[in-house]
């Protein structure tokens, strides 16, 4: 993809994660070195949760310069590290480190990137969220970071939906005032219906239409739900057409999908590292002409293995 001059120079930035192999954060994050002539490599570090301790504190040791951290790492790190930013804190998850050198020693700054995922995708999407009602589907961090976006975007109302409730009147709890007056929390699908509630924009903050575990056919709204001028935040990425995503398309919604929000998160991070911003006009594009040669090329290797076992 690209020429790299690695020399004893030459820093290293990578991704914490279990599983991590299959992320596109390396493509991404290596386009933007390379376009803003940076002496670094970023790569992928997978091992299992028992690691995690002594993978950090050797990422420390090691003088890497920074981290991602992905699933399902995020709340852990963000106990690991010395100090944490208030995005971060609000959310209890940390997907981006920066290590810096403080005297003798090396710092750990732990920051969340997500909540400028949701918001600069909005923007360029030329969604205003003011006095708009948002459904945020699931409970976990990427919901809660939804739900502080949305807020801090001056939504009228943000309803939660999670199958476990308890877990929507936990990120309800993590605000004040005002702003938590603003969350409701929905227990069943059928309350929509029954109190005619109507949403400006729906997020899929759950795993349901993922290229796993049998949920590709999955979809997190009711079927029958309209989605006509909707605005539809998918935040999955793998498959980047989820079953969700085609439903918003077909019936005539603004879809923003997973990989615009992984683009905005990773182009935060890497300001955060570098303290440049970084031009994501062209990623999407690439990413998409990315993924479909590996389809490609996997398709290939299928074939020409069967090839090989018919001589
Ligand atoms: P998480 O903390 O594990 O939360 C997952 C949520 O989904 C939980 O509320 C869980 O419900 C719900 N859920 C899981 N399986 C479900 C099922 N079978 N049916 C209904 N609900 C289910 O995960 P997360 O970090 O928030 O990630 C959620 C999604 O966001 C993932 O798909 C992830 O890839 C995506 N994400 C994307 C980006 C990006 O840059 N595009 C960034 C972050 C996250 P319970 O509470 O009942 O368990």
């Amino acid at each position: 993809m690209q020429q790299i001059n690695i020399s004893s120079g030459t820093r290293l930035v990578g991704l914490l994660g279990y599983p991590a192999k299959h992320s596109l954060s390396p493509f991404i994050q290596n386009i933007f070195l390379r376009d803003n002539n940076i002496d670094a490599v970023y790569l992928t570090f997978e091992f299992p949760e028992d690691k995690l301790m002594s993978a950090f504190n050797g990422a420390r040791d090691l003088g890497i310069y920074g981290l991602n951290i992905t699933m399902p790492y995020k709340e852990r790190v963000h106990g690991l590290a010395d100090k944490t930013d208030q995005l971060s804190d609000i959310t209890g998850s940390v997907n981006t480190v920066r290590f810096d050198l403080n005297k003798e020693s090396i710092v750990a700054s732990g920051f969340n990137t997500d909540i400028d995922g949701f918001k600069v995708s909005l923007k360029e999407a030329g969604c205003s969220l003011k006095n708009k009602d948002c459904l945020v589907i699931g409970a976990g961090g990427a919901a809660r970071s939804a739900v502080f976006a949305f807020l801090s975007m001056k939504a009228k109302k943000v309803y939660i939906y999670n199958r476990t409730p308890e877990k929507g009147e936990k990120i309800k709890k993590l605000f004040y005032g005002e702003e938590r007056k603003k969350i409701e929390i929905l227990k069943s699908f059928g309350i929509i219906k029954k109190k005619k509630i109507d949403f400006d924009l729906l997020c899929n903050c759950t795993p349901l239409g993922m290229n796993t575990q049998n949920m590709m056919d999955s979809i997190p709204v009711p079927e029958s739900l309209e989605l006509k001028n909707k605005i539809v935040f998918e935040t999955i990425y793998d498959p980047v057409e989820t079953k969700f995503v085609k439903k918003a398309k077909n019936e005539g919604a603004r879809v923003i999908d997973g990989l615009d929000m992984l683009i905005n998160q990773a182009a935060s991070s890497f300001n955060i590292w570098f303290d440049i911003i970084a031009d994501t006009k062209n990623i999407k594009e690439m990413v998409l002409k990315h993924l479909k040669n590996e389809k490609k090329s996997y398709i290939e290797k299928i074939y020409s293995n069967r090839k090989g076992k018919n001589k």
